[in-house]
């Protein structure tokens, strides 16, 4: 089934307890469709600069992303500097430099209008509205968002969620959203606003599906003895999760179990090295693997 995202398309620098790197590919869009096209095939829609490196966008049409949504607007690429400190699950952010972002307006290439599966990653909640609107209805719309827009455009992402089917965002930004510490409580407070489902990420903690109709499951996160970046982790996590589930097209509560823990495996390869490294040299037999491992880490 026919996979879109629309989301960010950026130029990252990224600083760690193990590292730093400038200037590197980024984007929630990048990192949800790099991750994603291990089970279908994406197609994206963006914005980027004419700044933005050649060699990038071969990166992600190696991964067969299709780009015909990927505009190249006047101006600087979106770049985003972040840190972490020894607490990898935080991200800080030093600076966003919206750019090109600024005076977006999406336009959807008219194959993409019936896509079945339609990711709305962290981006401006405006635009995600907007290619909500000039779409056939998906079968299922997920959605992410950050603390960033949280702040700045809370309204707009009230507007977003009233279309969304599941909201998958990690828990600092659900305890913001609905400014309540417990994440129970948090998540019956969005099912108030659309989403039937919520799926909070918790960094190394794992990640919660939580169903209006009181489901609940937890998935550890796959353990590691070495992480260096987390930045895109949540991204990759949300293109496992979807990617999974349009390649079966299984919309019942036990597909989206497993396609939790795909997400899982898919974040858990993504901090294994900065950027979408890792995820880029990534074969079928690895995410075999790590899910045979991972059974056997939760097996009791
Ligand atoms: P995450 O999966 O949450 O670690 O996402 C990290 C990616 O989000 C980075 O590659 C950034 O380029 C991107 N990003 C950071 N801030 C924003 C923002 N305000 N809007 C859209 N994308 C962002």
């Amino acid at each position: 089934m026919s996979l879109l995202v629309v989301g960010s398309v950026a130029i990252d620098s990224v600083k760690t307890p193990f590292g730093e790197r400038k200037e590197v590919l980024g984007g929630s869009a990048t990192f949800f469709s790099i991750s994603a096209s291990a089970f279908t095939k994406v197609m994206l829609v963006g914005v980027v600069g004419k700044d933005f490196p050649k060699k990038y966008i071969r990166t992600l049409q190696n991964k067969g992303v299709d780009l015909k949504g990927l505009e190249v607007g006047q101006g600087k690429t979106f770049r985003w500097k972040g840190k972490y400190e020894y607490d990898l699950n935080t991200a800080h952010t030093i600076y966003t430099k919206l750019n090109v972002f600024q005076n977006f307006s999406p336009r959807i290439p008219a194959e993409y209008k019936k896509a079945e599966y339609l990711f709305l990653a962290n981006i401006d909640p405006r635009l995600q509205l907007l290619v909500l609107k000039n779409m056939k209805r998906p079968r299922l719309v997920a959605c992410d968002t950050m603390n960033f827009w949280i702040t700045s455009s809370p309204q707009a992402l009230k507007k977003v969620l009233k279309e969304v089917d599941i909201f998958i965002l990690n828990d600092s930004e659900i305890r913001l959203f609905a400014q309540e510490s417990n994440l129970i409580t948090a998540a019956r407070y969005v099912f108030t606003l659309g989403p039937k489902i919520v799926i909070i990420k918790r960094g190394d903690s794992g990640a919660l599906l939580l169903t209006k109709n009181g489901g609940c499951f937890s998935a550890p996160a796959y353990l590691m003895d070495s992480v260096k970046d987390p930045t895109g982790a949540g991204d990759s996590f949300a293109g496992g999760f979807m990617g999974y589930v349009s390649s079966r097209n299984d919309l019942s509560e036990s597909g989206f179990r497993k396609a939790v823990i795909y997400g899982t495996i898919m974040a858990s390869f993504c901090v294994q090295d900065f950027g979408p490294n890792r995820l880029l040299s990534l074969k079928s037999k690895d995410i075999a693997e790590r899910l045979a491992n991972y059974k056997k880490h939760v097996q009791f």
